[in-house]
Formats: C-alpha cells, structure tokens, sequence
C-alpha cells in the first residue's frame, strides 16, 4: 500500500519498502522496466523496476 508495488496475496511484507500495510482495492497497473529513466516513474515516486497500481484505496 504504502509504495504501491504489486504483490502476490500470500506476501506478509513489502519487498520494496518493507510495510506490512496491503489493500485489495487498487486501480489502474503500470509496469516499471526502468525506474531512473521513466517519466512515470518519477512522477509517481517510484525508485524501483516492477509493477504497481496507480490508485489504492484503504
Ligand atoms: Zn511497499
């Protein structure tokens, strides 16, 4: 939830920022391949290759 990475449903802990914080209610997936040289990448906040929701509801 907190770095809106992707992850499988059995995931207890964030591979990317570490938060045991999850939501199901997402909207919206962008694939990152390159996060130091992707527009929206930046513009999201994103530091990491992989993928990620755009919007997630608590
Ligand atoms: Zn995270």
């Amino acid at each position: 939830m907190r770095c809106k990475l992707l992850v499988p449903d059995d995931t207890s802990v964030c591979p990317n920022c570490g938060s045991r914080e999850f939501s199901d209610r997402w909207d919206g997936m962008v694939v990152i391949l390159d996060a130091t040289d992707s527009k929206v990448a930046s513009l999201l906040g994103i530091k990491k290759p992989g993928m990620y929701a755009l919007k997630v509801k608590q």
